[in-house]
């Protein structure tokens, strides 16, 4: 998996969509163990998410 196709499948799942066709959540989770980057983009966006909810911006 590509950071770039690991980051749209963090996307969804933050936002709790379904993932990408071809995508699964184990391969997604893989990849996260092995990759710090995609790791910390994905906490990123998972606290941009909580804040946006926060303020109501559902
Ligand atoms: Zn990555």
């Amino acid at each position: 998996m590509h950071c770039s196709e690991a980051r749209t499948a963090v996307s969804a799942r933050v936002d709790r969509e379904e993932l990408p066709p071809g995508t699964t959540g184990a391969a997604l989770d893989a990849h996260l163990r092995g990759c710090a980057e995609c790791r910390r983009w994905g906490e990123r966006a998972l606290r941009l998410k909580v804040l946006a909810e926060q303020l109501g911006m559902r």
